[in-house]
């Protein structure tokens, strides 16, 4: 009997996403909140390539600005190579390359789909063959958007947007994304938007404790409806992202009078994503926001999650 040679590298890919309806609840005692969320995975993809080793290490490049990637242990991908490791009892390590696609801090989770690719890449580099629920729950040790760059497609988010359930979609949408040249940290935002409900309490509905995706939005989705969808977009981060940075508001305003049928800030931003009628018409959008100097991508969704790329 021969046994299979132990494999030289894997290659994993896992997608960013955008959140088409984020809802916010209330702070809890322990400072989080519970959030629903309908993601969607779009075609910016995350690639990890991963090398035998006896430690562990990651270098990274790609298309997008990357000065705020670390490359020591605070790397998603190495802490997700070691929860792997732990997990299974392997005593080796993994040379991690990391080839980004996502805007760093931008909203569109691209860390997340850097954690769930590695997660991937090192079960198959070692033949570990962890089972896919104990996968997933090594996702969510990892961050509250890691089960999700697994899964990919659509899918509703509760807790703490970690216990995911699929969503029924048809068709794809087509978006338009507007990077920023800055990030915005995801904490910074929620923070925001506690210190102006705080000073709001007056006016404001109380936020829930468990808040539900709106079933218009589920419907959108299930019609595969561009024009519905766009109706239902909704982002409780939108308001304090906006507040930080300013400026996000006239990118969203040149969106919107350059043909999108909506535009949401993508998560706790600064990416800005409209969605368009259809290709022709993101085509026309990705060209004007390019001459009005902004960095553009296009990107369909949904698309699948975390995936080996076989050679
Ligand atoms: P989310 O939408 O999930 O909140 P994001 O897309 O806004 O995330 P990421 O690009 O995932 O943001 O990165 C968030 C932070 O994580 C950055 O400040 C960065 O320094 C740190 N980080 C750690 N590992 C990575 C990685 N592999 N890629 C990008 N950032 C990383």
């Amino acid at each position: 009997m021969t046994s299979a040679a132990a494999p030289t590298m894997v290659h994993a890919k896992a997608p960013g996403k955008i959140n088409v309806f984020l809802k916010v609840g209330a702070l809890a005692e322990d400072g989080y909140h519970d959030v629903a969320i309908a993601y969607q995975a779009v075609s910016l993809y995350e690639e990890v390539r991963a090398y035998p080793a006896d430690d562990f290490s990651v270098t990274v490049g790609g298309t997008v600005e990357l000065s705020r990637v670390p490359t020591d242990a605070t790397n998603i991908a190495i802490k997700a190579a070691r929860l792997l490791a732990r997990r299974t009892g392997y005593r080796g390590g993994a040379r991690l390359e990391i080839d980004k696609h996502v805007p760093v801090t931008g909203g569109m989770g691209g860390g997340s789909a850097d954690a769930a690719a590695t997660l991937l890449a090192c079960d198959a580099l070692w033949g570990t063959e962890l089972p896919r629920d104990e996968m997933l729950a090594l996702a969510s040790q990892l961050g509250a958007d890691v089960p999700f760059a697994f899964t990919g497609g659509t899918a509703i988010g509760t807790g703490r947007g970690d216990q995911l359930s699929p969503a029924l979609a048809k068709g794809q949408f087509q978006w338009v994304l507007a990077l920023a040249d800055f990030g915005l940290s995801t904490p910074a935002v929620y923070s925001e938007l506690d210190s102006h409900r705080d000073r709001h309490a007056q006016d404001i509905y109380p936020a829930d404790v468990a808040p539900s995706v709106d079933a218009n939005v589920l419907q959108a989705l299930r019609a595969g409806d561009p024009h519905m969808l766009a109706e239902t977009l909704y982002n409780d981060l939108q308001a304090p992202a906006l507040h930080l940075e300013p400026s996000l508001a006239g990118v969203l305003e040149l969106g919107e009078e350059n043909g999108a049928l909506a535009g949401i800030i993508s998560g706790s931003g600064p990416t800005v994503a409209f969605l368009a009628a259809d290709l022709d018409s993101a085509l026309e959008l990705q060209i004007a926001l390019s001459a009005a100097r902004l960095t553009v991508v296009r990107a369909i969704g949904p698309v699948h999650g975390a995936r080996l790329v076989t050679l």
